[in-house]
């Protein structure tokens, strides 16, 4: 099995994505680019289509639950690389399950790990 979060992107199609204007580009060439990102609030940022209702970050590619992962990966902002899918780490996230089971999602557990190839 590969990484769940490679068929799945149930987080980026639930939550605001807001971080601070100066993570984007072209002020941080390490983070999303200016194009994908709007004026949230004063010296807030927000990924594109994420910032109101029906969310669907503009990064994330394919069909959450079957084939959806962000395209973005490298570049993604501090609350998406903070956002932890649930036991990857061998603790819950509650953001994940809430993500996951919005969608139709089955949360993961710890057995989901168990069955991930390991690298190389
Ligand atoms: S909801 Fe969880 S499993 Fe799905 S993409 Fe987000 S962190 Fe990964
Ligand atoms: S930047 Fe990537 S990880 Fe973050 S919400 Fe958008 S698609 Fe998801």
């Amino acid at each position: 099995m590969t990484h769940p979060c490679l068929s799945c992107g149930a987080c980026c199609a639930t939550f605001r994505v807001a971080f601070h204007w100066a993570e984007a580009q072209p002020d941080n060439p390490d983070g999303p680019p200016a194009e994908l990102v709007v004026p949230l609030r004063r010296h807030e940022l927000a990924m594109r289509g994420t910032e109101s209702a029906p969310t669907r970050c503009v990064a994330l590619a394919g069909t959450v639950g079957v084939d959806g992962h962000c395209s973005i990966y490298a570049l993604r902002p501090s609350p998406c690389r903070a956002l932890v899918p649930a036991w990857e780490d061998g603790q819950p996230s509650p953001q994940c399950d809430k993500a996951r089971v919005a969608h139709g999602l089955e949360p993961l557990t710890p057995d989901t790990w168990r069955t991930i190839a390991a690298p190389g």
